[in-house]
Order: C-alpha cells, then sequence, then structure tokens
C-alpha cells in the first residue's frame, strides 16, 4: 500500500539558504508521525511544503501515489494549474499556531464554510456534520459564538474542526499549542490524543517532548533541512543516538 503522504528528496530554498536540504519521508495509513527540532531546523517549511504554501525546489512529494503540484505532459513534468493544485491541497488539512478564524463568522459557519462553498455540500448536510465535529472537539455548546468569545484553546479546537470538515487524508499540525497560555495547552492535546486514538493520520509540529513521546508513533529530529534522526519515541526519546538529538533533548524535558 502506497503511504498518504511520501516526500523524495524534497528540497527548498529561501535565496541561498535551504530551509529543507533532501528530505524523505513516509507517513503510512494511520500513523502519527511528531516533528521535532530546534527553531529554524525547516519543521514549519516541510509541512507548508506538504500542504502547497510553498514551492518546492528539488524532489518530490505524492499524496496517495499522486504526485503533488505537477502533472505528466508529453512524457515530461508540467506545473499543474491553481485549480489543480487547488483540488489536491483540499485533502490535506493544516492546522497553524495562529488559528486564523473568520472573525465575523460563528463558531458553526467557521466549520461549514469550506464544505458549503468549496465542496458544494447543502447547508443542512454541512450543519449536520460540523455539530458533530464541534462535538468531538468538546464545543458543541458554542455553536454559535464568535471567535472573539473564545479563549485561545477553544478557537484552536474549532480551528481543527474547522480543518476536519473537509475530511482530508492526512492532517498537519505545525505548533498547535505554542500560542497558547499554559492552562490551555492540555485542552487542545486532548483532541490531538482522541483524533490519533481515531486512526486519523497526522503529522504534528510540536515541543511539547511528554506529548510527543506519548502520541507519536514515529518521531522524527529536524536540524538544518534535514533529518538528522527517525524512529520510535521509545528510541528517540530513550537511547537517542546521535549528539545532536542527545543534546537537543536535554535542554527540552
Ligand atoms: P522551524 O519551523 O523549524 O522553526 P522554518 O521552517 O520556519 O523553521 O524555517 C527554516 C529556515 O527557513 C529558517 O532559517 C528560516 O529563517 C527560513 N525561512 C522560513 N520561511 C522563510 C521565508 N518565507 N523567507 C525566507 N526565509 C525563510
Ligand atoms: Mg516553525
Amino acid at each position: 500500500m502506497s503511504p498518504v503522504l511520501r516526500m523524495r528528496g524534497v528540497t527548498k530554498r529561501f535565496g541561498s539558504h535551504a530551509a529543507l536540504d533532501g528530505i524523505d519521508l513516509d507517513v503510512a495509513e494511520g500513523e502519527v508521525v511528531v516533528v521535532i527540532g530546534p527553531s529554524g531546523s525547516g519543521k514549519s517549511t516541510l509541512v507548508r511544503c506538504a500542504h502547497q504554501l510553498e514551492s518546492i525546489d528539488g524532489g518530490a512529494m505524492y499524496l496517495d501515489g499522486e504526485l503533488l503540484g505537477h502533472e505528466e505532459h508529453r512524457g515530461g513534468l508540467r506545473a499543474l494549474s491553481p485549480a489543480g493544485a487547488a483540488a489536491q491541497r483540499r485533502k490535506v488539512g493544516m492546522v497553524f499556531q495562529q488559528f486564523n478564524l473568520f472573525p465575523h463568522f460563528s463558531v458553526l459557519r467557521n466549520v461549514t464554510e469550506a464544505p458549503r462553498r468549496v465542496h458544494g455540500r447543502d447547508r443542512a448536510d454541512a450543519e449536520r456534520d460540523a455539530t458533530a465535529l464541534l462535538e468531538r472537539v468538546g464545543l458543541g455548546e458554542k455553536l454559535h459564538d464568535y471567535p472573539r468569545r473564545l479563549s485561545g484553546g477553544q478557537q484552536q479546537r474549532v480551528a481543527i474542526a474547522r480543518a476536519l470538515a473537509t475530511r482530508p487524508r492526512i492532517m498537519l499540525f505545525d505548533e498547535p499549542t505554542s500560542a497558547l497560555d499554559p492552562e490551555l495547552v492540555d485542552e487542545v492535546l486532548g483532541v490531538l490524543r482522541g483524533l490519533a486514538g481515531d486512526g486519523l493520520t497526522m503529522v504534528v509540529v510540536t515541543h511539547e517532548m511528554n506529548f510527543a513521546r506519548e502520541i507519536a508513533d514515529r518521531c522524527v529530529f529536524m536540524e538544518a533541512g534535514r533529518i538528522v534522526e527517525s524512529g520510535p519515541p521509545a528510541d528517540m526519546f530513550g537511547a537517542p543516538k546521535s549528539p545532536r538529538l542527545r543534546a537537543f533533548l536535554s535542554r527540552h524535558h
């Protein structure tokens, strides 16, 4: 079976600086991959490239075996049309550090907007699904509230429900708790734990090391645009091989 997400030799440069320098990564169906590493190591760039928010300069990425961002044309490859790329992007859900909800929409409408506008779902249908998703993230009581009335943890849970509403094949989380007050972190990690338990395929960038160790099927340590070490969390945290991972973990425990 092909992995849900496959990255092969992916490079991304900003000017002369390689933010990603030959990334090989497979994420299997139902797998939770946690990405750790120092600031500036390329973690955000990795998930942004997988969501086609950034173009890549080399290598290739596949979703369910389908090449991302390009299509075959006369025996070669050409960039996908914007519509083609948008269709691929909709199969990937992303949650950012900043939740970026639509401030003038209710919680319910934040979640129904994409299914209705982009997928053409009818309103009753979209609202039924959105209500179930909002109940799943513990916000069944907040359907008609506006984002400004919610705590950061609640807003991030709306953002998670919104990303799930288009039924993505994979969810990417980029430090989903980094912008939250410490007392609000656990409610969001609890939602991620639930999604992982439900078998959702996920890539999670986080600095929450205890959480990483607990939730990951596989952990990936990045530095300077490369994957330095990866493996089961028990090995990575219990017996790190590379001196760099050891040094990183001694700074973050
Ligand atoms: P991380 O998420 O691990 O902190 P990033 O992926 O944000 O790291 O950044 C990786 C490297 O790429 C850093 O050196 C950063 O400064 C650089 N970088 C990221 N985004 C941009 C951008 N839009 N323009 C220029 N440089 C960038
Ligand atoms: Mg980042």
